[in-house]
């Protein structure tokens, strides 16, 4: 059975970058829900830039694996939603295609790098939406937006047709205005896929408990250490204490490797990046330039003209910690940090369930506050280490700080989301 769905909003947060008035959509668990989708997820016959001006244009050919099984749930595909150029961002400022706004306060940002599939999702025109996330992307737009967003674990989300920044790193996974909504979008995405080599065959989720009582829920001392906001702390052990009232036993411990966590994330996704992104070329991806001197000078007016300033820093440190002589001083030592993460994780569940703590140090950022790229990357401390050890992580909100949402954080362990859905609950 086809029908249509008619999308006639306007746009008022800038969250989209492609509308498309008129979906198709048919049977299944989200039959006729309208769904966004970030932009660098490929949609067949529909645009996707990555919000880079070097794919404007860029029509894929086929679907994402994520994008089939939506189609097959009978989702409304009615667009693709702004974000930092290939993901590179905290903010949704670095998109060539113009800022988004909060809709919690249009003079803020939707946080990043999935603020618009965020900002759809939070100003209500959309239900749902996907995002990416590859450091926190996910669950900071979430975080600053006031909704619920998922960062599966590695490997449950098959990433064929995501277009790569940090494959190591990334998964896909769905934001929401409450933590059912979440779990179901996340339920038709989640499985097996033979075309991502990375994508792993488990159990299917489970439905959602709502029973917290008896979980151990740890709380790292780092998770509230230095730059984290004191009002969004204080809301963020409010939200603590109430799963403790509902007889969650909260324990405190420590996870020392978070010291080493950011400068892991930033060398081991920079390096990835400029490899990932060596493809745009002018010949296979990107136009090439209507005169040029050598092949040389073709490539550099094409790169420099369809990257952003974040993209080509990106490229250059990556390409730069990965270069002969310098590899042992950077990308060896970030891949020991990340196994000190991984490790450190795999203790500390050995004695909890889960762990918790704010998503962001910080609330929404004003527009155009950051414009020093090491302060930004800072702020990406707390959602970082799910991504370097694989586990899932989502965010859920908890109250406000400075008049501006705030969203807690919960780390499960590997394959462990319906765990962590089930206690995000507790919030609704
Ligand atoms: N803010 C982080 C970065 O800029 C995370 C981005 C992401 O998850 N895509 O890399």
């Amino acid at each position: 059975m086809g029908s249509t769905f008619t999308f006639d909003h306007d746009d008022p947060n800038n969250a989209f970058i492609t509308i498309c008035r008129q979906a198709d959509y048919g049977d299944g668990p989200l039959s006729g829900i309208p769904v966004a989708v970030k932009d660098n997820i490929s949609t067949a016959g529909i645009e996707t830039t990555c919000g880079s001006k070097i794919l404007k244009g860029y029509i894929p050919p086929y679907d994402g694996h994520a994008i089939t099984l939506l189609r097959s749930a009978g989702a409304a595909i009615i667009g693709k939603t702004n974000m930092d150029e290939f993901g590179m961002g905290t903010t949704t400022e670095n998109s060539a295609y113009g800022p988004t706004r909060n809709p919690a306060d249009p003079t803020r940002a939707p946080g990043g790098s999935s603020g618009g599939s965020a900002a759809a999702v939070a100003s209500g025109l959309v239900r749902m939406a996907l995002g990416t996330d590859t450091g926190g992307s996910i669950r900071c737009p979430a975080s600053f937006c006031g909704i619920v967003g998922l960062k599966p674990s590695y490997g449950r989300v098959s990433r064929y047709g995501l277009i790569a920044y940090a494959n190591s790193l990334e998964q896909i996974g769905p934001l929401a205005q409450n933590v059912r909504d979440c779990a179901l979008l996340y339920s038709v995405i989640a499985g097996y896929d033979p075309r991502d080599g990375t994508s792993l065959e488990l159990p299917p989720p489970a439905p959602l408990k709502p029973e917290i009582a008896g979980k151990r829920i740890g709380v790292p001392t780092e998770f509230f250490g230095e730059g984290v906001d004191l009002d969004v702390a204080s809301v963020v052990r409010s939200g603590i204490s109430r799963l403790e009232d509902l007889g969650a036993e909260i324990i405190p411990c420590s996870m020392p490797s978070m010291r080493y966590a950011l400068a892991a994330y930033y060398v081991t996704s920079m390096s990835e990046a400029s490899s990932n992104l060596g493809r745009y070329d002018g010949v296979r991806y990107g136009t090439a330039p209507d005169s040029f001197r050598s092949w040389h000078d073709a490539y550099s007016q094409i790169r420099k003209s369809g990257f952003g300033e974040e993209v080509r820093r990106r490229i250059l440190l990556g390409s730069f910690a990965l270069s002969a002589g310098y590899q042992g001083k950077y990308y060896a030592k970030a891949q020991a940090a990340r196994r000190m993460v991984r490790d450190d994780f795999a203790r500390l569940f050995r004695t909890v369930d889960m762990l918790a703590g704010p998503t962001m140090p910080c609330v929404a950022f004003r527009l155009g506050e950051t414009s020093d790229p090491l302060s930004m990357y800072l702020a990406d401390i707390l959602t970082v280490p799910a991504n370097l050890a694989g586990v899932p992580a989502l965010s859920v909100p908890c109250g406000t700080a400075h008049n501006l949402p705030v969203g807690l954080q919960l780390i499960g362990k590997h394959y462990a989301e319906d765990e962590i859905l089930s206690a995000a609950l507790a919030f609704e």
